[in-house]
């Protein structure tokens, strides 16, 4: 156990952990809170490690969302790791572990979704019907339930960082939303719970999707702007890999995720590609800030 294992609360119900965030509360501590769909890595527990520095009472949540998934996707298989989740989560420091059942989170009266819109209606959202939906409407019920100060988010998933940013802007939820830099493995892999899906072969192609974003990092940094060409310069590094089924390359304005014509500094180069079965997403800024 680390030096930062604390004695991690488990609630199940609703209710449960709304009592657990109450009684922290009362005590005067400022909350928290890390949302995500477990089969926990590195990525995740900076999240926390972030949490724990601005915040007194660390929640985590683990619920893979049935919502965000489109029929045929891996909602069924995806990683549940349980115990091993359990461990990494106390290890890191989590205080509240909040694992809500489908059932609790979905009755069978539910109504209400919550819409992306706009910004949510290309790459990932082209890619993914239903998606953002999905995610916002678990985000919007998890901050509802556990009404954090502040809501941890990575910039690995770009579009959904965005989108949570403009959830609460656009909805005046009462949170400060945290985005955190990609955690990568040494090879430039960004690190992701779906990695697991990759066999050894499969794994070498995956680094095509971090080349190629760095390579289009490369072109800027040597001059330049047009967008059709440095977008060019990141295809043909996954052009060369036939292990990897490119989605989409794009380089975008990540306010409004639209392209434009010419790129600048806050522009982002953001990837989608098919390796095998396992679809990977990742972006990078093409300057560096020290954020991705
Ligand atoms: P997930 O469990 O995939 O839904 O992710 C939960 C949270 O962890 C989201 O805010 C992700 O953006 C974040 N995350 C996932 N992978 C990484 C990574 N490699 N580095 C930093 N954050 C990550």
């Amino acid at each position: 156990m680390s030096s930062t294992a604390t004695n991690m609360r488990t609630a199940t119900a609703i209710a449960e952990i709304r009592a657990a965030v109450a009684e922290a509360r009362q005590s005067g501590a400022r909350i928290g809170f890390v949302p995500t769909m477990g089969a926990l890595h590195q990525g995740h527990l900076s999240l926390v490690e972030r949490s724990r520095r601005e915040s007194d009472v660390t929640v985590m949540s683990i619920f893979v969302n049935p919502l965000q998934f489109a029929p045929g996707e891996d909602y069924s298989r995806y990683p549940r790791p349980v115990d091993q989740d359990d461990n990494l989560a106390r290890d890191a420091g989590v205080d509240i572990l909040f694992r809500p059942t489908a059932e609790d989170m979905y009755p069978g009266n539910r109504t209400i979704t919550v819409t992306a819109g706009v910004l949510g209606a290309d790459w990932e959202g082209a890619s993914r019907p239903g998606h953002f939906d999905g995610v916002l409407t678990v985000v919007a019920k998890l901050l509802n339930i556990v009404l954090p100060d502040i809501a941890v988010f990575g910039r690995k998933d770009l579009q959904q960082a965005a989108l949570v940013e403009a959830l609460v802007r656009d909805l005046d939820m009462p949170v400060s939303i945290v985005l955190t830099p990609t955690i990568r493995e040494p090879d430039g892999i960004a690190m992701s719970s779906r990695n697991r899906y990759l066999d050894s072969t499969e794994r070498l192609h995956a680094r095509s999707l971090s080349q190629a974003l760095e390579a289009s990092r490369s072109a800027y940094s040597a001059g330049e702007r047009g967008v059709a060409a440095l977008e060019a310069a990141g295809r043909s590094v996954l052009d060369s890999e036939p292990g990897v089924k490119p989605d989409y390359f794009a380089i975008i304005d990540p306010s409004t995720f639209t392209r434009r014509a010419t790129a600048d500094a806050s522009s982002a180069a953001i990837v989608a590609a098919r390796v095998g079965s396992t679809r990977l997403i990742d972006n990078i800024s093409l300057v560096p800030d020290g954020q991705d």
